[in-house]
């Protein structure tokens, strides 16, 4: 039963004597009035005549309303539906389907069984996944893109005449260049959050200024950071973050620079000042490794400078368990427990200069071994005369334990000749990006 229908015996109920002439129509200018009073409507206006009195002469013809279900149902055989969703946090196929529209169990069990089409039951979380469908749900295709160690895929499984099939071809991905800025006012983190820098791109600057700044301990409020680095795209999608390709640091008022530069010809590469002074020291500002985690409350105890010769050392406040670094290249000369130090790790870099790690409560690296600038050589704890978890880090020169600060270590070698040349055309460029990203940014490094 239609709703008017539905209307008309409702007024037909109230009104018996309308019922007889339902199928006629309405004609005279009464019965405006008429169907108001037949609405239900109680307060007839003052004036009118009463309706009892009324010549009761109504003509209601069925009007033909298109039939929009009939309408719908005869394109729904063509109806194909384009869904996006995100891959979500423990994310099962079901769940991904359910929410694309698919109701598809032939499809489901094709993604679980094929070889290549299985890929999407491992998509990482924010993944975007496009799927379309049919009037009945039945998958018709499925794509996303798919991260390789070296590429990006796009893996498209496509309902055919005789079945399902899955192919991936390469995906063609586009390099752009993102520029980033921020300060300081909490923490690193906090600053490149809100400056929307990704994390693998604020830990690549954590790492290019790592020999001068102990970005755990050096950091203060006002410092500011410029970012240029490269992102891949494809389908307007951002599926990988690459290199910081220049970077600029003002630190307590001092200012950092540092330019990617690759060497022609090879895959090698460096950061370098503004000058194309390599900008990689010898030695790390830290033994600790600076990550999310760990930003939050390792700080370095300097020494007091009147009990330096007592101490001989530098101590680093951290929760245990935090790893440790060595500093620079090197030679594990010494790797267990002795006296006071407790767990120790003594590393020798060349003839002159040693460093050692007192404390730890694991050691992770084996006596003999070489160890690369940076890798991880134990774990920070309160092993021998320790009253609470921290790392006592000693640098030594010729054996003698010396506060690193006071010492010039050396770089790597500079740019030079044609090296150079080329250097100082990437470098004049980002230098002019860098003045767009904060006009006052460079002046202390500009000459
Ligand atoms: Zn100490």
């Amino acid at each position: 039963m239609s709703l008017r229908t539905k209307l008309l015996e409702a007024v037909a109920a109230r009104w018996p004597a309308l019922r007889a002439s339902r199928k006629t129509r309405v004609f005279s200018g009464m019965a405006a009035g008429l169907s108001l009073v037949a609405f239900g409507a109680a307060g007839v206006a003052p004036m009118a005549p009463d309706a009892s009195d009324l010549p009761v002469t109504l003509v209601v013809e069925e009007l033909a309303l298109p039939d929009l279900a009939a309408q719908i149902d005869s394109l729904r055989p063509n109806a194909r539906y384009v869904a996006e969703e995100r891959v979500r946090p423990g994310d099962s196929l079901a769940a991904l389907l359910d929410r694309l529209g698919v109701r598809d169990a032939e499809a489901a069990g094709f993604i679980r069984n094929d070889a290549a089409a299985r890929a999407l039951l491992n998509l990482r979380p924010g993944r975007r996944v496009q799927a379309t469908v049919d009037a009945e749900g039945r998958l018709l295709s499925v794509s996303t893109l798919l991260e390789g160690k070296d590429d990006v895929k796009r893996l498209t499984i496509e309902r055919l005449a005789e079945g399902f099939a899955a192919r991936e071809l390469p995906a063609a991905i586009d390099t752009r260049m993102e520029m980033r800025s921020g300060e300081i006012r909490s923490s690193l983190f906090a600053a490149t959050d809100a400056a929307q820098v990704p994390d693998a791109v604020a830990m690549q600057l954590v790492d290019i200024f790592s020999s001068e700044i102990d970005f755990a301990s050096d950091l203060r409020k006002g410092d500011r950071f410029q970012i240029v680095y490269e992102t891949q795209w494809q389908d307007g999608e951002a599926v990988r973050t690459g290199r910081v390709l220049a970077a600029a640091f003002q630190n307590a008022g001092k200012t950092y620079e540092a330019i990617w530069f690759g060497k022609p010809g090879s895959s090698e590469g460096g950061y370098y000042d503004l000058d194309g002074s390599a900008l990689k020291k010898a030695f790390l500002k830290s033994p600790l490794e600076f990550s999310r985690v760990t930003s939050g409350f390792a700080m370095r105890v300097h020494p007091i400078s009147g009990q330096w010769k007592q101490h001989k050392g530098i101590d680093f406040a951290a929760a245990t368990g935090t790893p440790i670094r060595s500093t620079a290249d090197g030679v594990v000369d010494f790797a267990g427990s002795q006296g006071g130090y407790g767990n120790v790790v003594v590393v020798r870099h060349g003839p002159v200069y040693s460093t050692a790690y007192a404390h730890m409560s694991r050691i992770s690296a084996r006596r003999g071994e070489k160890v690369a600038q940076g890798q991880v050589i134990g774990f920070v704890g309160t092993s021998g005369w320790s009253t609470g978890p921290h790392l006592h880090y000693e640098f030594r020169v010729n054996n003698d334990a010396r506060d690193p600060n006071a010492i010039v270590v050396p770089h790597a070698p500079a740019l030079a000749g044609a090296e150079l040349h080329q250097f100082r055309t990437v470098a004049g460029d980002m230098r002019h990006r860098f003045t767009l990203l904060s006009p006052n940014a460079l002046q202390v490094a500009s000459r």
